[in-house]
């Protein structure tokens, strides 16, 4: 990835909305189901930078584990696609400890490259600018 696809660079396509990015979610999770729930949220709040892309964390929703994809929602739609493959990669490769900790410690582990390609083989063939992907 690159500083064209912050939003800075003008976005070709609108951002996805919510329910777009939960069906992307839905249907990745076909395939590719993960250990625990993805909830996905587009937020501009709480990076450090305009270069913090996005981030997978263990949370808890009614009680129940779930991963919690958040994507910066000042990224353009291309960009929010590949973060969103990126960070489902994370909840895919997720360290069988189960814990946060560890999944820091082996953040891009070759489990997780493993995960992130399979699923760019998955979406690779559908049309960059897509609204399904
Ligand atoms: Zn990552």
């Amino acid at each position: 990835m690159n500083e064209a696809l912050v939003a800075s660079a003008p976005p070709t396509t609108p951002p996805f909305t919510a329910k777009e990015g939960r069906a992307v979610v839905k249907s990745l999770q076909g395939t590719y189901p993960t250990i625990y729930p993805v909830v996905l949220r587009f937020t501009s709040e709480g990076w450090d930078s305009i270069l913090d892309w996005g981030e997978t964390r263990l949370a808890k929703r009614k009680g129940k584990k779930v991963f919690l994809i958040s994507i910066n929602s000042t990224l353009c739609h291309a960009g929010q696609f590949m973060v969103l493959v990126h960070e489902y990669a994370h909840a895919l490769a997720w360290p069988a400890t189960d814990k946060q900790a560890d999944a820091e410690k082996f953040h891009h582990s070759p489990e997780w490259g493993i995960a992130e390609a399979r699923l760019w083989a998955l979406v690779g063939d559908e049309k960059p600018q897509g609204r399904a992907f």
